[in-house]
């Protein structure tokens, strides 16, 4: 039983992929606690990866996170994705590859997190405890979680972001950090669809369907598959887009594998020689005010208004939201930790990591190793005696 009046070594705030980790890394002989908002451990881990967990990748650089690349650098370097492999190795977990180099648990998320559950004694973790507020008062934090208040030397902030509230998200994170005057950089929903302006309302009609693109947005150039939603659009490369995108046009190439130019004499129907769903093709003829004719009837102006196809650039409207969105983009300014220890430069022995701070991945098990790395440079820093 936990002592409520005992001074802990460590309070971790947080039982999700970032304060698992650095609960499982701690030695016996430390006394720490685990709290959390939620009935059971690593709600998110459960339901990622269509309930499979995608979590690390084969090729890891700093240039798939939005965020301080040296900062990145220095802790992929303390744990990579090799060392994360290695880890799960060691607790019998051996996770698929899949063609696009991402690593997933062979048959459910439960596999990674039963690998916790026995690494963390039960004794440790407090559930159903949702922390209100933080006090600093001669080198002891006390951390407030309804009528009940925990004490510690150590305090490691692994709340996440505000992304599904439903499984626990709360903004204690950012709270914490502004109350001790860190600086939070402007947060955002990101990994996640994108609503439309009035212009591309008719996207909204081909609900349902999904065809490879091209994305041109900021400096980056992205590929893979577009889902038209109810909402706006959907579909891996759009949520990566949504990482990328803050404000103004984005640049779509519907035709990615395809050259409008050497079909020009094509008896076909346009809507017949487009590599794309006829339903789509037919929406974008309506849209540009094309007749759908053979391809050798269309004049040079039609041709033109085709090859927009090509290079569709519009600005979105916004995003799908907080509820809908897999990470929250910004956060805890990384200039103020410290990358060796993950402890803020500004408080001492207090730590942050995870999602909480202002680095993003794309999808592909970016955000997981970056939790799970955070985390172990973190709880390196912690075994040391505080
Ligand atoms: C639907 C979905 C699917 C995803 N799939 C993938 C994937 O396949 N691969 C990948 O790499 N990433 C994926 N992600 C992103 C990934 O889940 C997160 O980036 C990662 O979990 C962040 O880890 P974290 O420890 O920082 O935060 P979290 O895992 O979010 O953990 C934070 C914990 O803090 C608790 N908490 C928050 N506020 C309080 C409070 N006030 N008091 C007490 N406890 C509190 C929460 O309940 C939560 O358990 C997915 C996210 C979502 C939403």
């Amino acid at each position: 039983m936990i002592n409520k009046n005992e001074i802990m070594d460590i309070i971790i705030i947080g039982a999700g992929a970032s304060g698992l980790m650095v609960a499982s890394q701690l030695n016996k002989n430390k006394k720490f606690i685990i709290l959390d908002i939620n009935d059971k451990i690593g709600s998110k881990i459960e339901i990622s990866g269509g309930g499979k967990c995608n979590i690390t990748n084969q090729s890891i650089e700093a240039s798939d996170y939005i965020g301080n690349p040296y900062f990145i650098n220095d802790i992929l370097r303390e744990f990579d994705q090799y060392q994360l492999l290695e880890w799960l190795e060691k607790n019998n977990l051996t996770p698929n590859i899949r063609e696009s180099g991402q690593y997933f648990c062979k048959n459910s998320s439960k596999e990674i997190i039963n690998i916790f559950k026995k690494n963390i004694d039960i004794k440790n973790i407090i559930l159903n405890c949702k922390v209100e507020n933080i006090r600093k008062r001669e080198d002891v934090f006390y951390v407030e979680c309804g009528k009940k208040s925990y004490r510690a030397k150590s305090l490691v902030v692994a709340s996440g972001g505000l992304s599904f509230p439903i499984l626990g998200a709360t903004d204690i994170g950012f709270k914490i950090a502004t109350s001790f005057e860190h600086t939070i950089n402007a947060l955002s929903p990101a990994l996640v669809g994108l609503t439309l302006q009035k212009e591309q309302f008719f996207f909204k009609e081909l609900s349902g369907i999904s065809t490879k693109v091209t994305i041109r947005v900021e400096d980056k150039i992205l590929n893979g598959s577009i889902l038209f939603a109810h909402k706006g659009i959907s579909g891996i490369v759009i949520l990566d887009t949504s990482l990328f995108w803050t404000k103004g046009e984005i640049e779509i190439d519907f035709l990615p594998d395809f050259d409008i130019e050497p079909h020009q004499n094509s008896k076909k129907l346009v809507s017949n020689l487009l590599p794309i769903p006829k339903s789509l093709s037919k929406a974008f003829l309506k849209h540009l005010k094309i007749q759908d004719s053979p391809m050798n009837k269309l004049s040079k102006e039609n041709i033109y208004q085709l090859l927009r196809l090509k290079s569709y650039k519009f600005p979105p409207a916004g995003n799908f939201g907080y509820s809908k969105a897999e990470v929250t983009k910004g956060g805890v300014s990384t200039d103020e930790i410290n990358s060796k220890t993950m402890m803020s430069k500004k408080v001492d022995n207090l730590y942050f990591i995870g999602e909480v701070l202002d680095i993003t991945g794309k999808i592909g098990g970016y955000n997981f190793q970056w939790a799970f790395s955070s985390a172990f440079v973190c709880a390196n820093n912690l075994k040391k005696d505080v």
